[in-house]
């Protein structure tokens, strides 16, 4: 039932004040406090781009100024991925230039998850052009692509730009990716539509030196779905879809959430937000951010931190007092998600009597040509409307009732199901050690292994499950909200031998009874003994859960 209470608040507040010199600008405290913040200071990170464009793509990596290379080159989507043959155990041991290879990850950033064809075919060409075929889809709504040549970039932009799409600020401290209900305006129950907020804010204020400079990055999600499709317990900023008892639809304000090594659950604010207000409290939450966020500790420049601090009631207080000059209306709560899966995946009814098709691919992982094939069968099947989702699936919107039996085959055809098995539909992995320099052990690869064993396994288990699987410590592939998060180390076999290994979390979830996974104490399993894991974990879990136990 949505009611209007405040929530509890999930940690004891600190003392005003105890926190005063940890850098936050609205106390006066400018003056740079780390290697970050004074590269920030030097220079508006996002003015790289013309560096790249004049110096860097010219004169080759070499000519790279190192703050440029590790810093400032992530707003526009750009990191160096990691050099080849490196094994996980010098990640933590080797400095970040010998873990630097001479190539990058670039990731192009996707609001809302909408595609057209032509930006699909776009991305499928630039990733067969210049980035080996590599393309993953991430659980942000992005594509992320590899082996990208600091020679290439300029040209890459250009393609990607002529078909509106960029990697503005798709990586480093600012406002990231918008994600939103990949069924927005389309989907048969939704409460609202979001997507003229996400484009609001993105035409206002991405790439806008506003909101450049931030304490650290900064997440939103917008979705009016009653499916809330858009994790939005862990963004740093959410709109979810409320039907106000006098005001009708519009959205509940959630701030404060995110995961990573002090995982957060984002807290209501108690506001009702109408539609056409979202851009403005966007703009007034990330002021408070940019203005009062720490920034003296990249550990503690979140969001979550200071919404640890002031609590719901104080950070409304300021909003309203400080940025929005007006108080907010107060609202009801969401009601209950509407599904436990909530990726869309399968056959769903559109408002217009058509239908959206929500598939699989494993991992996220699919690559240029496939885009260009998915493309097609877009525009043979439906209107050439293409979507990402956060669980690193796609969906393809606008395909008349007797097409959709042509185009499941079409993508069953490419090994994408839409009728998937639990553990391909819920089953998401990490960039890992492949190309990722914090990592220490492989994600991508283990996580479809994985997923192929346990359909051969357990060809009969129909619960919804998700299994996240983290390469290192920290919390891209939200192993804290999984049934079975899985967190990657080394970790000794039974014969003594250093190999790859997860620490196991269990019982995360999102939604309906959110909460954090425990931590199994002690409970590591190696890579090799996954599958035999799962399967027992599973099996006690079919043969002992109550009614109706997730
Ligand atoms: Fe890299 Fe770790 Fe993030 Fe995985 S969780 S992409 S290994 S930083």
């Amino acid at each position: 039932m949505a009611s209007t209470e405040q929530p509890a608040t999930a940690t004891p507040r600190r003392k005003a004040g105890r926190h005063r010199g940890e850098g936050q600008w609205a106390m006066g405290h400018f003056t740079p406090l780390n290697g970050n913040e004074q590269f920030k200071k030097d220079d508006d990170s996002l003015n790289v781009r013309t560096r790249i464009e004049t110096i860097y793509s010219k004169r080759g990596f070499d000519s790279i100024d190192p703050n440029d290379l590790r810093g400032r080159m992530r707003w526009w989507g750009l990191y160096t991925q990691r050099k080849p043959g490196i094994d996980g155990g010098k990640t933590a041991v080797l400095e970040p230039e010998e873990l630097d290879d001479r190539y990058f990850m670039m990731r192009v950033r996707i609001d809302g998850g909408r595609l057209t064809t032509a930006q699909l075919r776009a991305i499928g060409e630039v990733s067969e052009q210049y980035a080996r075929g590599t393309a993953d889809i991430t659980d942000r709504q992005n594509v992320q692509m590899h082996w990208v040549r600091i020679e290439d970039v300029p040209a890459i932009w250009e393609k990607l730009e002529a078909v509106g799409l960029s990697t503005t600020e798709a990586c480093g401290d600012c406002p990231r990716v918008i994600i939103g209900s990949p069924v927005a305006g389309i989907a048969a129950d939704e409460i609202i539509d979001g997507t003229p907020a996400v484009e609001e804010i993105h035409e206002r204020y991405i790439g806008s030196p506003e909101f450049s400079n931030l304490p650290r990055k900064f997440k939103t999600a917008i979705s009016g779905s009653p499916v809330q499709d858009v994790v939005h317990e862990i963004n740093d900023i959410a709109f979810v879809g409320v039907e106000h008892p006098e005001h009708g639809p519009g959205f509940d304000l959630w701030v404060g959430g995110g995961l990573s090594t002090n995982p957060r659950l984002a807290e209501r604010l108690g506001a009702w937000v109408p539609l056409d207000e979202v851009a403005d409290v966007w703009a007034g939450v990330v002021g408070i951010f940019r203005d009062y966020g720490y920034r003296r500790l990249r550990t503690r420049a979140r969001l979550k931190f200071l919404m640890a601090d002031w609590g719901p009631v104080k950070f409304r207080q300021v909003l309203e007092d400080e940025y929005l000059k007006r108080p907010l209306l107060d609202g009801p709560a969401p009601a209950e998600p509407s599904s436990r899966w909530r990726d869309h995946i399968g056959v769903h009814p559109q408002q217009d009597g058509r239908f959206y098709v929500g598939f699989a691919p494993r991992v996220g992982r699919v690559d240029g040509s496939t885009l260009a094939k998915i493309a097609e069968l877009a525009e043979e099947h439906g209107s050439g409307r293409v979507r990402t989702t956060v669980e690193q699936k796609m969906i393809i919107l606008d395909v008349e009732r007797d097409r959709v039996e042509s185009l499941t085959a079409g993508l069953e055809a490419l090994d994408f199901q839409v009728h998937p098995s639990p553990f391909r539909r819920g089953t998401m992995a990490c960039t890992g050690i492949e190309f990722c320099k914090l990592a220490i052990v492989e994600t991508k690869a283990r996580g479809a292994a994985l997923i192929d064993e346990l359909e051969r396994r357990l060809p009969d288990f129909d619960e919804p499950l998700t299994i996240n699987i983290n390469g290192c410590p920290n919390a891209c592939a939200r192993i804290q909200t999984a049934d079975i998060g899985l967190k990657g180390q080394l970790m000794l076999d039974a014969d003594g031998n250093q190999v790859e290994g997860y620490q196991v979390h269990l019982g995360g979830a999102l939604g309906l009874e959110a909460g954090f996974g425990r931590k199994v104490r002690g409970l590591k399993v190696t890579s090799a003994e996954l599958p035999d894991y799962v399967e027992r974990v599973l099996g006690r879990f079919q043969e002992e859960r109550e009614d109706g136990e997730r």
